[in-house]
């Protein structure tokens, strides 16, 4: 009978007592692992944004931030995981954004040596040079949930590109880039006056139209109109009757408007876009009861890299470099450390 229970025993630990102490063990192991695979995670997403450029030196650049006036020394890289962050969604394809970090490497080593701010090589205004976001307060802004493997997208994009920039006659290029080129990018001529340069050209991009930055409309009554054209022409007069005193009456080479008639002014477009806030100087005018409507094809002055042009490429299959190449001519990609 005791030899009975006694086996019983031996029975029911060997059924659960002992597999529950494997399992235990197991879910230990998978659970450290889990933990060490975030931690490896963690660790690599830190370094690939502080690695050095090329080959031990170490790039760094001063970066004034405009809201403090304060100067700080960040290495490039690791800057330009912020800049990536700051100037296209996230949401945009690998390529796309890689196209954007080489880009914007490009610029600021075009800052560094042409300089626009006295104590700095760069600051963090998109307004001034190019968009910068601290680490902080780009999470603060991405779903929960997604901050951590958003980021890692950035770095990839940042690391998978070190080092590479665009340049012509074994100089960095003045890497313009802009949101939505409406199809069509600009000259900088058109846009900034002064010279062309040979590898800004007028680019046609297919699958512009499907992002949301194609489209825009601002409507104004003739009234609002007068008062903010009243700003800068103390002295314009509309006749709103006659339909030819508010005429669109010159295009650029692509497109967009290069001089409309307002009354007794002759305007430039881009003059025009700044004073109104539209999105871009492609727009078309519609008059109707007292309204003028301005649709607005296109985000930015148009000038160098479209970045949803960029993506619908990179949807199509382009990779990074391809990208570049479609929207700057005559170029070639290069390493850092062999120009500077
Ligand atoms: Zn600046």
């Amino acid at each position: 009978m005791k030899k009975i229970f006694i086996y019983i025993l031996i029975l029911i630990t060997s059924c659960f007592i002992i597999p529950a102490i494997f399992s235990k063990s197991a879910n230990k192991t998978a659970e450290t692992l889990n933990t060490n695979n975030v931690e490896n995670t963690i660790e690599k997403e830190d370094n690939t944004c502080k690695e050095k450029t090329e080959k031990g030196e170490e790039i760094s650049i001063k970066l004034l931030h405009e809201k403090t006036g304060e100067t700080e020394e960040v290495n490039l890289e690791e800057y330009l995981c912020n800049v990536v962050s700051a100037e296209m969604p996230v949401s945009f394809e690998l390529e796309a954004l890689k196209a954007q970090a080489i880009v914007a490497r490009t610029y600021t080593i075009f800052k560094m040596e042409n300089k626009k701010h006295e104590n700095a090589d760069i600051c963090d205004s998109s307004k001034c040079c190019q968009a910068w976001v601290s680490k902080e307060e780009r999470f603060k802004r991405w779903e929960d949930g997604k901050k951590e493997e958003n980021w890692i997208k950035i770095s990839k994009a940042v690391d998978e590109t070190k080092g590479k920039i665009i340049t012509y006659n074994n100089k960095p290029i003045n890497a313009f880039f802009h949101s939505n080129s409406g199809g069509k990018t600009e000259l900088p001529v058109n846009v900034w006056g002064g010279n062309n340069y040979p590898y800004l050209q007028v680019i046609e991009t297919s699958g512009e139209n499907e992002y949301k930055q194609f489209l825009s409309e601002l409507e104004l009554s003739n009234e609002e109109l007068l008062d903010k054209l009243k700003v800068k022409y103390g002295d314009i007069n509309i006749n709103f009757e006659d339909d030819n005193d508010i005429k669109i009456l010159e295009f650029t080479e692509s497109g967009r408007v290069r001089t409309i008639k307002m009354g007794n002014h002759n305007i430039s477009g881009v003059e025009l876009r700044n004073i109104l806030n539209l999105k871009s100087n492609n727009f078309e005018i519609e008059k109707k009861d007292g309204k003028i409507k301005f649709k607005v094809k296109g985000y930015g002055h148009g000038v160098g890299m479209s970045q949803t042009g960029a993506d619908s490429l990179a949807k199509q299959g382009k990779n990074a470099e391809e990208i570049i190449k479609h929207f700057y001519k005559n170029i070639e990609i290069k390493n850092v450390s062999q120009i500077l």
